[in-house]
């Protein structure tokens, strides 16, 4: 018999709103992927090293160029240490990096926390590794993360608590007085927090991103989890990484040899010169989507959607209880057929217990395409 971990998963969202929205020729905003590709130079560097090689296995916990820039990132931008030799793997994305430290950390009978709205992957990876998932459920309005509410969900048994900061779907940045919550309630525990910041540079309003393990203390119970393909927007690319505590991440590199061994060294080399010489690039994708997230927001906002805060990512998630008596699901597919806007019921993000009334944007695409979609809606609703 199948795993039923992944045989009871149903179709995917994203599928599914995906061929409707090309069934109808809808504006696709429920994916979340940009629609230009970053930088040429990495590429250039990638093309050469595809041609030139070598292209042979590179060592499995990453190329040395890599994992010295992963390291040079980190200290750049939060001042934190990693050791490239051994504090650093390189992994085929943050998927995988996620898969990893979940599997390194938790197996079977143990606990992982997760915070709900969930990243799609989060719960069937800890599942499949034998883990049990406890959810923390953010809440409309504002979707903040509470010390009561991580305590109620910590037990003897947790082994992990994987945090995503800036927050897909939610489109929080959780703010150090949340972050401090979440050091307290873990204070005094072994537990090891798994913190996916892939969207690390997507930061809006000039505030800086605060990575977990900046906090006193807590450097050495965090895996940082980072995605060059969100950083440059290559997300094809899938190079990602973990930087933790070598007595972590020697753990998290024994599963990574036996889920990919290794990632491209072509992609390899070219993520590491950008990581050296394009930082500007996702500083100006930044300032480009905060002014999407604003036309966004301002115009759905004047049709009644009910916006909330986005702080970071690529979405903005927005209530629909004035527009609709519809769950979300139901709203999204009237969208994509009579308004020609492919959205995401919020709903996808949740395995039980979910506030049916919300759906997600994403605004990671070009201007044009934003007040495109934008004007569908409103000659849609202003019927
Ligand atoms: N974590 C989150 C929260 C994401 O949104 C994504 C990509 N959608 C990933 C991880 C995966 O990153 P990658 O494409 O590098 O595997």
């Amino acid at each position: 018999m199948p795993n039923p971990v992944f045989a009871s998963l149903p179709t995917s969202i994203f599928q599914h709103m995906t061929v409707l929205a090309q069934k109808h020729e809808a504006i696709n905003l429920g994916q979340g992927f940009p629609d230009q590709d970053g930088p040429l130079s990495l590429r250039e560097v990638a093309a050469k090293q595809l041609l030139d090689g070598p292209n042979q296995y590179p060592p499995s916990k990453g190329m040395a160029v890599l994992r010295q820039a992963v390291s040079a990132h980190a200290a750049q931008f939060y001042g934190l240490t990693y050791d490239p030799e051994d504090e650093v793997v390189i992994t085929s994305g943050g998927t995988e990096a996620i898969t990893g430290a979940l599997m390194a950390m938790a197996g079977v009978g143990d606990e992982v926390v997760m915070i709900e709205p969930t990243y799609d992957s989060y719960r069937p990876m800890a599942e499949a590794a034998g883990a049990v998932v406890k959810a923390v459920k953010l809440a409309a309005p504002g979707w903040r993360l509470t010390e009561e509410a991580l305590r109620a969900a910590i037990t003897q048994k947790t082994r992990a608590i994987l945090i995503n900061s800036p927050h897909n779907p939610a489109g929080r940045a959780f703010s150090r007085e949340e972050l401090e919550a979440l050091a307290r309630a873990v204070s005094g525990t072994d537990i090891v927090v798994v913190c996916d910041e892939v969207y690390e540079h997507l930061v809006y309003d000039g505030a800086a991103h605060i990575p977990l393990a900046t906090l006193p203390g807590l450097r050495g119970r965090c895996l940082k989890i980072g995605s060059a393909g969100k950083i440059f927007s290559l997300t094809g690319w899938k190079v990602g990484w973990v930087c933790g505590p070598r007595e972590l991440v020697s753990v998290v590199t024994k599963a990574h040899q036996f889920i990919t061994f290794t990632t491209s060294p072509a992609l390899q080399a070219g993520v590491a010169y950008g990581l050296m010489h394009e930082m500007d690039y996702p500083l100006q994708l930044a300032r480009r989507l905060q002014t999407n997230r604003d036309i966004l927001a301002a115009r759905l906002t004047k049709l009644g959607f009910d916006v909330q805060p986005c702080e970071g990512t690529y979405f903005l998630t927005a209530g629909i209880s004035k527009l609709t008596n519809e769950k979300d699901f139901a709203f999204c597919e009237r969208l994509i057929r009579e308004a020609g806007v492919a959205l995401i019921p919020l709903s996808a993000f949740f395995k039980s217990g979910t506030p049916d009334t919300f759906v997600r944007f994403a605004f990671c695409k070009q201007q044009a395409l934003i007040e495109q979609s934008l004007e569908r809606l409103e000659k849609y609703f202003k019927k």
